[in-house]
C-alpha cells in the first residue's frame, strides 16, 4: 500500500514509489503557510487561530514556536535574499523578517486603504512581491479580526519595493487565494476560493499571462478545476507542473493542465512547500498537522543545491 494515486505515466516519474507520508506534528487548528528556509535548516508554518509561526528544525525533527502572537500569519515567500515574507491576516500587511530578527512592514495600503487579509505571497525573480488579498481574515476573530473591507473586493495586488508602487493586477476573482508563477515566470497561476461565499462556483486555479514587461497580466482561462474540496495554496516544481492542496489530497497537474496523480492526505490539505537539503521533499500542512513525503521533483526557480548533481 502506498499514499499514491498514479493516472498518468507523467506522475510515476515525480514520485519515489516507496516513500510514504509522514505525520512530522500535528496540535495545530489551522495549519496553512509553509516556507522553506535552507540557511537556516528549517521549515516555518502557520497555525492562524493559534496567532502562532510554528517551525520544524530539520536537524532533528523538532517542533516549536518561532513567533506568537504574530498578527495571525497566513502564507509566506522567501525574497531573493531569503528572507521570510509574510501574510498578516490581523496586520492587513504583507511583512518581512529582516537579517537582524526584526518584522518589518513591506506595504501596508494602496491609496491610504487597508488590505483585506493577505492570504498568499510570492516573490518574483526581480523582487517583485504579488499577493492575494480575500476577506477570510476580517470576517470573524478566528483568523485575524473582524473588520470592514476597505477596498472594493478581493484582488491580487504587485508591489515593488524599489518604487515603492503597489498597483492592483487582478480584479476579476471572487476570493484569490494560492498564487505561484510558471518557472519561467510568464504565467501566473491564482486559485480561487470564492465558494466559500458563492455556492456552486467552480473552485478553479486560474492562468494569467504576464504582460507589460511583468507589470500587468491577461487572463488565459482556467487551467484546472478540483474535484474535491478547493484549491488552497500550491507549488510549481522546475518542471512546470503543479502539487495543489485540495480535500483529500495534494493534486498534481502537468503544464498542459491534465490531473497526473495525487498524493494522499488523511486531512484537508492546505499548501505545500518543497524543502530538505536537495529540496525533494513535499512538505504539506493540512489542518491540524505537518506532512512531508520524499518525491524525485524540485522546486521552480531552484538552481543547484547540495547534493544535487543533475544541474
Ligand atoms: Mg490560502
Amino acid at each position: 500500500m502506498n499514499d499514491y494515486e498514479i493516472l498518468d505515466d507523467r506522475f510515476g516519474k515525480l514520485i519515489i514509489g516507496h516513500a510514504k507520508l509522514e505525520r512530522l506534528w500535528t496540535g495545530s487548528r489551522w495549519a496553512e503557510g509553509p516556507v522553506y528556509v535552507p540557511s537556516a535548516k528549517h521549515l516555518l508554518w502557520s497555525d492562524i487561530p493559534n496567532d502562532r509561526l510554528l517551525r520544524y528544525d530539520e536537524t532533528d525533527g523538532s517542533v516549536g514556536v518561532f513567533e506568537t502572537p504574530c498578527n495571525n500569519h497566513n502564507g509566506h515567500a522567501l525574497d531573493r535574499e531569503g528572507r521570510v515574507v509574510a501574510c498578516e491576516h490581523g496586520g492587513r500587511r504583507i511583512s518581512r523578517l529582516e537579517h537582524d530578527g526584526g518584522w518589518q512592514a513591506l506595504v501596508e495600503n494602496i491609496g491610504g486603504k487597508r488590505f483585506n487579509s493577505p492570504n498568499d505571497v510570492v516573490v518574483k525573480s526581480d523582487g517583485t512581491v504579488w499577493f492575494s488579498d480575500p476577506t477570510y481574515g476580517i470576517e470573524s476573530h478566528y483568523e485575524g479580526k473582524i473588520a470592514r473591507s476597505e477596498v472594493d473586493g478581493s484582488h491580487v495586488y504587485r508591489f515593488d519595493e524599489a518604487s515603492g508602487e503597489v498597483s492592483t493586477i487582478i480584479t476579476d476573482r471572487v476570493q484569490p487565494n494560492g498564487l505561484a508563477f510558471s518557472p519561467d515566470e510568464t504565467i501566473l497561476y491564482v486559485s480561487d476560493t470564492g465558494a466559500s461565499h458563492v455556492p456552486g462556483l467552480p473552485c478553479a486555479i486560474h492562468a494569467y499571462e504576464l504582460a507589460d514587461s511583468g507589470s500587468s497580466v491577461r487572463a488565459r482561462g482556467v487551467f484546472a478545476e478540483c474535484a474535491a474540496g478547493m484549491f488552497d495554496g500550491f507549488r510549481v516544481d522546475r518542471d512546470g507542473n503543479i502539487w495543489a492542496s485540495s480535500a483529500d489530497s495534494v493534486r498534481v497537474y502537468a503544464p498542459d493542465g491534465a490531473l497526473i496523480g495525487r498524493v494522499l492526505v488523511p486531512e484537508l490539505v492546505s499548501n505545500v512547500c518543497f524543502g530538505g537539503p536537495k529540496r525533494n521533499r513535499l512538505y504539506i500542512t493540512a489542518q491540524t498537522s505537518l506532512y512531508a513525503i520524499y518525491v524525485n521533483a524540485h522546486p521552480a526557480g531552484s538552481g543547484p543545491v547540495a547534493g544535487d548533481i543533475s544541474r
